[in-house]
């Protein structure tokens, strides 16, 4: 039954963030270095990804449109040893049967580019040659046109824009060695090359978060038992304007989890004072096979196999790095 609820994963279209969200893993499974974003009216009117991945050949084209067109379920086993961030087979055509879906794509292999589209439920099965370099472009238009009750549902386009903004945030966040660029209503909003030195990732996180927080923020580089943590966490010198400035990621992959934020807050309360919210970036790195990242189909979560270990590591390591911050004992 968890199989099928996991595959059964309904609505995974919310709103134009989770679209986003939904096409930049692909680009990400299809071993993309580069995705550019274009959105017009906060995505409600246009929402076009374009990657330099690994394409889709002209015979599946049709099929990457169709429910559970993915060949990669195969069983629990086989679900929990993958490590792609797609399984479902549904998010392209759920986007499809609530938009105006444009695919297009180029595999280098292949002379020309292809494109299907799909309007709504009437999917068009032809293919049209198309002019795209390597790689694959999804197109969506004019999103919930034929389901006016959810289209209702969406806030004004600035706040819509705001949700993608942050999809697109912490996969970039999550993913250093891919360039991205994001524009809305044609306006450049951010323009991220691949950042493969320290430096360079750091100036990727002070151009996406707050330029302040790198000059306020503890260096983070621990390992224990297999397990790694490197980043940054704010100091209290670090003033910002929202309190929601916590990106952690598992193994490369953007994670809310209950364990992690309840001892990173642990550790903040210990040494810092209460009700000071924890500002972080942090990368903890484990064995796979410790931790199940497949309990939720949106995969924000994670299930750690020793919740404890995890707990503890996160909580002395950075208990230790902001007490040694303080090696007075004096109050910050
Ligand atoms: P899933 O990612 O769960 O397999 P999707 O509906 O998101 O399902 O995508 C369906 C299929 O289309 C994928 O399995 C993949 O083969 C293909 N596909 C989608 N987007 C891309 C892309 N950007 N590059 C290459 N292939 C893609
Ligand atoms: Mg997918």
């Amino acid at each position: 039954p968890r199989l099928a609820n996991q595959i059964a994963a309904g609505e995974v279209v919310e709103r134009p963030a989770s679209v986003v969200k939904e096409l930049i893993e692909n680009c990400l499974d299809a071993g993309a270095t580069r995705i550019d974003i274009d959105i017009e009216q906060g995505g409600v009117k246009l929402i076009r990804v374009r990657d330099n991945g690994r394409g889709i050949g002209k015979d599946d084209l049709p099929l990457a449109l169709a429910r559970h067109a993915t060949s990669k379920v195969y069983s629990l086993d086989e679900l929990e040893a993958l490590n792609s961030l797609g399984f479902r087979g549904e998010a392209l055509a759920s986007v499809a049967s609530v938009s105006r879906l444009t695919l297009t794509s180029k595999p280098a292999a292949q002379d020309t580019a292809w494109q299907v589209s799909a309007q709504g439920r009437d999917m068009a099965v032809d293919l049209t040659p198309a002019a795209h370099t390597d790689g694959t472009s999804v197109e969506v238009r004019d999103l919930f046109f034929n389901t006016p009750a959810r289209r209702k549902f969406l806030r004004t386009e600035k706040t819509e824009f705001n949700h993608l903004e942050e999809v697109v945030k912490r996969q970039a966040l999550a993913r250093f060695d891919v360039g991205f660029s994001l524009s809305h209503n044609g306006r450049t909003i951010h323009a991220l090359r691949p950042a493969a030195t320290p430096a360079e990732q750091q100036r990727r996180i002070a151009q996406l978060l707050n330029p302040d927080f790198m000059n306020n923020a503890l260096v983070i580089e621990t390992e224990r038992a297999g397990l790694t943590m490197t980043g940054w966490v704010g100091l209290p010198t670090f003033s910002r304007s929202s309190a929601d400035m916590q990106y952690f990621f598992v193994n490369g992959r953007v994670v809310r989890d209950k364990v992690i934020a309840h001892a990173v807050k642990q550790a903040y309360r210990d040494v810092l004072y209460n009700g000071r919210h924890a500002c972080f970036v942090l990368y903890l790195e484990l064995d796979n096979a410790a931790v199940d990242v497949n309990v939720h189909p949106t995969k924000h979560e994670v299930r750690f196999r020793d919740q404890r270990l995890v707990h503890d590591f996160l909580f002395s390591q950075l208990h230790r790095a902001l007490a040694e911050y303080r090696p007075d004992g004096q109050s910050l």
